[in-house]
């Protein structure tokens, strides 16, 4: 550490992304991305009249891409607040609405980053137990006096409440902000969206990292009451106003007009998922049932942490948590086939090889 360093960071214990090593091809399983390209509109996006003003600072309001977003969800834009992936809308968001004396709660298996942005911003969090079946315990989300943050689906997880669970929990303290992570919703799954016009307390974060072939773009966003985005949008202005990048907005644009091209890589996905959790069943592996772009796997008498030391030295990268309850699991990214035949067979490579 550096003498500069300030002290009010120094336990600070930063979050960990997927690995991306580069010494050699991997078959990459391990960050929920994809390899399959974006739209063929997305590169024709980039085009002479977008070159021709790379001078002026795109707009800070980001409005061409927030009224896409508006129309494809069928609200106003400034019901939209957009960002640098959604990493950075729900670190808007933490910074504009909690702090020390607004705590927030979300489950003690979830997306690592909830408790990152907790550490980094001073906000005070209490971690929730999942059910001994890795599901959302609804009631005591209810009961919680504090701000709520729940991925829907969980990330490592896979599972999903149903919107209807979502608003039980915002209707049981209406002063509690409930903050929905919709990274993995595009995957077979209902949206919260349309409960954000009747449900004050209400936001819902998605992101086109996922389902939308566009990590390496890294853009986000959020739906939530314009009175709620113009106080976040404060928090922006104060801190990084030209955070969307015009390339970056004219991608977002260009992905939001090819839902059909979207919606066929998804169906691919989607079969994808079912025939490899199928053949891990096969091989005697519990998997979860996912509703997201990856599956959550465990096999009695079978050392998770081994199994992906095997698969990372055969070339396929996915992701073990050494954190308790869940380090007897594995998360794979749901590939393309030859992706998926790559894992399954590095799989039995290691099964056989003990
Ligand atoms: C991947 C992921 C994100 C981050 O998405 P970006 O838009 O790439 O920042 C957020 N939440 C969850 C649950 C994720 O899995």
């Amino acid at each position: 550490m550096s003498t500069f360093f300030n002290e009010r960071y120094a336990g600070i214990v930063p979050y960990v992304p997927g690995e991306q090593p580069h010494d050699r091809p991997y078959v990459k399983l391990n960050a929920n991305e994809t390899s399959v390209p974006a739209a063929p509109g997305v590169r024709s996006a980039l085009d002479d009249d977008l070159f021709a003003d790379l001078g002026r600072y795109a707009d800070p309001a980001a409005l061409p891409f927030r009224r896409a977003v508006a129309a494809r969800f069928g609200v106003d834009a400034s019901w939209v607040f957009a960002g640098n992936g959604s990493d950075e809308v729900l670190a808007f968001f933490f910074l504009a609405c909690f702090g020390p004396r607004d705590p927030v709660c979300f489950p003690d298996i979830t997306y690592g980053f909830y408790r990152t942005y907790c550490d980094a911003f001073g906000v005070p969090c209490r971690e929730i137990p999942l059910k001994c079946d890795f599901s959302l315990d609804v009631d005591a989300f209810c009961a919680a006096s504090e701000h709520v943050v729940i991925a829907n689906p969980n990330a490592p997880t896979g599972l999903a409440v149903s919107p209807a669970d979502i608003e039980r929990i915002c209707r049981a303290n209406p002063r509690r902000l409930v903050i929905v992570d919709e990274a993995y919703v595009d995957f077979g799954n209902p949206t919260c969206v349309p409960l954000v016009e009747t449900l004050d307390n209400l936001v819902v974060v998605q992101t086109f990292s996922k389902s939308r072939n566009l990590a390496g773009a890294h853009i986000g966003f959020a739906i939530a009451r314009p009175d709620l985005v113009d106080d976040v949008r404060k928090v922006k202005m104060c801190f990084n106003p030209f955070n969307m990048s015009a390339p970056t907005m004219a991608l977002g644009v260009a992905a939001l007009a090819d839902k059909d091209y979207y919606d066929a890589c998804i169906e691919r996905t989607v079969a994808e998922r079912e025939r490899t959790a199928e053949e891990l069943a096969h091989r005697g592996f519990t998997v979860l049932p996912s509703h997201a772009n990856f599956l959550f796997a465990s096999r009695a008498g079978t050392d998770a942490s081994a199994w992906n030391a095997s698969l990372r030295s055969q070339g396929v990268l996915c992701r073990h948590y050494s954190e308790p309850r869940i380090e007897d699991w594995l998360r794979i990214t749901v590939g393309t086939r030859e992706e998926m035949d790559a894992f399954l067979a590095a799989t039995d490579a290691f099964l056989g090889g003990r």
